[in-house]
C-alpha cells in the first residue's frame, strides 16, 4: 500500500472493533486502512469457543470468527497493513493525522483507536523468569502442553472461569486460585467450574511466589483469610487477573488512570477526528458484542465527523 495516499479513515487494531469499524468505513465507501501488530482477532482470536456471541447458537472458535470479520471487511475494500504504531500526531493546520509506525508513517484524515488490552501479571517474586516456561495468558495457545499435568489459574473474572475449564480438556487437575471467597465470572461459568472434577478451587488466597528450574515446579500460595502459606506442585501456571488497555503509544488524548481513552456517547475522544472503540476504552463492559457495537458506531461518526470538514 502507498503510506503517501491519504486514507479517509486509519484504525489501529483488528480486533472485533477493528474489524467492525473497517467493515463499515469501507462499505460506506471511505478508503480505509487497518494497522495491526499481530494479527486478525486480538483476544478473540485466542479464544476457543465463544457462545455468547449471537448468530452462533452451537458457540464459535473465536479465530474462525475474527477470520470471518477480517474476510468481511477485505472484502468491503479495507486495507491491511502489518505495523506497530509508536505515535499518533495531528497537524493543526491541515487537520491531517500522521501515524508512525515501525515501518512507514501513514497519514489519515481521521482515526479509530481500536487497539484492545493485554493480560496483566502479578508482580510477584519468581514471575518474570517463568513467563513462557510455564506460566501463560493464552490457554488457548498452551493448553494442549499441560495433557494430563496439573496447572493452576489464577483470577476469578469470565477468563479465568473460560479458560479453567478449556484446561480440564488436557490437564488431570486444574485448580483456581481466587483472593476472594466469591467469583466475579458469569453465572453459567460458575455453575459449571463447580460441577467440573477436575477443578478444585483455592478462596481466599494469593500466589506470593513462582519457583522451578528450567520450568516450573511449585508455587507458593498464601491463605489471607488464615495468614497461611502453602505450597503446591504445578506444572503450568494461567495468569488470568485482568487486563491494561494497549494505549501507551498515545499521548494529547485524555485517558482515566488506568490508561483507558475516554470517549463520549459518539465514542469521539479529546481530539476532534479521533475515536476510541472496544477493550481500550473506559468502558462498563468488555465483550465481543460490544466491541462490534463500539466499532459501527466509532465508523458512523468517523463518517459523520468527515462529512462536516
Ligand atoms: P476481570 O473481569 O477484570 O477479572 C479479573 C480477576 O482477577 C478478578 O476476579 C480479580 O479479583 C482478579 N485479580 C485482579 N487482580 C488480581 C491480583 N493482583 N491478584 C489476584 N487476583 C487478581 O478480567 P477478565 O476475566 O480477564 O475479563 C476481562 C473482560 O473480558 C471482562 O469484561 C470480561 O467480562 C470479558 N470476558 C468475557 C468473556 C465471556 O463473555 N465469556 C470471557 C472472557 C473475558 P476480584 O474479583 O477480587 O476483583
Amino acid at each position: 500500500m502507498d503510506s503517501q495516499k491519504i486514507q479517509d479513515v486509519a484504525i489501529i487494531g483488528a480486533g472485533p472493533a477493528g474489524l467492525t469499524a473497517a467493515i463499515y468505513t469501507s462499505r460506506a465507501l471511505l478508503s480505509t486502512v487497518i494497522i495491526e501488530k499481530l494479527g486478525s482477532g486480538g483476544q478473540l482470536a485466542v479464544t476457543d469457543h465463544i457462545e455468547n456471541y449471537p448468530g452462533f447458537p452451537e458457540g464459535i472458535n473465536g479465530f474462525e470468527l475474527s477470520q470471518k470479520m477480517e474476510a468481511q471487511a477485505k472484502a468491503f475494500g479495507a486495507k491491511y497493513e502489518f505495523a506497530e504504531v509508536q505515535k499518533i500526531e495531528k497537524d493543526p493546520s491541515s487537520g491531517l493525522f500522521a501515524i508512525q509506525t515501525d515501518s512507514s508513517t501513514f497519514k489519515a484524515k481521521s482515526i479509530i483507536i481500536a487497539a484492545g488490552a493485554k493480560p496483566k501479571s502479578l508482580g510477584v517474586k519468581g514471575e518474570s523468569g517463568f513467563i513462557g516456561k510455564g506460566i501463560s495468558f493464552c490457554a488457548t495457545c498452551d493448553g494442549a502442553f499441560y495433557r494430563n499435568k496439573t496447572v493452576a489459574v489464577i483470577g476469578g473474572g469470565d477468563s479465568a472461569l473460560d479458560e479453567g475449564l478449556f484446561l480440564t480438556k488436557f490437564a488431570q487437575k486444574v485448580y483456581i486460585i481466587h483472593r476472594r471467597d466469591a467469583f466475579r465470572g458469569a453465572k453459567i461459568l460458575q455453575k459449571r467450574v463447580f460441577d467440573n472434577p477436575k477443578i478444585e478451587i483455592i478462596w481466599n488466597s494469593v500466589l506470593e511466589e513462582v519457583l522451578g528450574d528450567t520450568k516450573i515446579r511449585q508455587v507458593k500460595v498464601k491463605n489471607l483469610k488464615e495468614n497461611r502459606a502453602s505450597a503446591l506442585e504445578l506444572d503450568g501456571l494461567f495468569l488470568y487477573i485482568g487486563l491494561s488497555p494497549n494505549t501507551d503509544f498515545i499521548s494529547g488524548i485524555e485517558k482515566d488512570e488506568g490508561g483507558y481513552i475516554l470517549a463520549d456517547e459518539a465514542l469521539q475522544t479529546s481530539l476532534p477526528g479521533v475515536f476510541a472503540a472496544g477493550d481500550c476504552r473506559k468502558t462498563l463492559l468488555r465483550q465481543v458484542s460490544t466491541a462490534v457495537g463500539d466499532g459501527a458506531k466509532a465508523a458512523y461518526s468517523a463518517e459523520k465527523y468527515l462529512e462536516g470538514k
